[in-house]
């Protein structure tokens, strides 16, 4: 079974794609976690994206791509895959479709945490206050928003036209916005096992 996690920066992708590895064993991909390793390691790689995640832009889509390829080949007997932070743009969406079906594998279902921007800005500040993350600063995080409005959201019509999106309030406790991601991914197993008719829908609350 492989998810998209889907939604703006500190919507909580995070912390849900980390439920689902422990209670499904489902292998997290966060390009956002790739790139960070990448600069604390002091690679040539890191050093060349360290200003762009500053700013709070997006890196190339052939950067991320790459990453996340060399992921999926890295780890070939994995049961399925939780893509947190990627794809971002249209472009990265295509690619990964088509990466997959080279590997005989496809998108399953896309769950997007429904969140405000202000209670998201409110989020931000006590993240950069606790951790102290460079584009969690205000005007970083701005660009960050504005970015996943215009590059990412794009994306939302993309995946509903293919009848994979499902909605959940972002804003509910972390325990609550978890039972109900996972009743859509036991619906979906329902939905595949009987042959049911599309099950994705907008679940809010537990
Ligand atoms: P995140 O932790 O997912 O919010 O990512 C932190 C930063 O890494 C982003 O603000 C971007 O600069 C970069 N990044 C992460 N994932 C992507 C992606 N899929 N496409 C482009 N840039 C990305």
């Amino acid at each position: 079974m492989n998810i998209v996690m889907f939604g703006p920066p500190a919507a909580g992708k995070g912390t849900q794609a980390k439920r689902l590895t422990a209670e499904r064993g489902l292998i997290q991909l966060s390009t956002g976690d790739m790139l960070r390793a990448a600069r604390t390691s002091g690679s040539e790689l890191g050093k060349k994206v360290a200003g762009i995640m500053d700013r709070g832009d997006l890196v190339s889509d052939e950067i991320v791509i790459a990453l996340i390829e060399e992921q999926l080949d890295a780890q070939k007997d994995a049961p399925g895959f939780i893509f947190d932070g990627f794809p971002r743009t249209v472009e990265q969406a295509k690619a990964l479709d088509a990466t997959l079906k080279r590997r005989g594998l496809e998108v399953d279902g896309v769950i997007r945490l429904c969140v405000d921007d202000n209670v998201l800005l409110g989020r931000i500040e006590k993240r950069f206050k606790e951790e102290g993350r460079k584009d969690d600063n205000p005007e970083s995080f701005k660009i960050r928003l504005e970015n996943y409005h215009k590059q990412t959201a794009p994306l939302l019509p993309f995946y509903a036209a293919q009848g994979k999106l499902t909605e959940v309030d972002g804003l509910a406790e972390i325990d609550t916005v978890a039972t109900a991601i996972s009743r859509v991914l036991d619906m979906q197993k329902t939905g595949i096992e009987t042959n049911a008719k599309p099950w994705w829908k907008k679940i809010f609350g537990g």
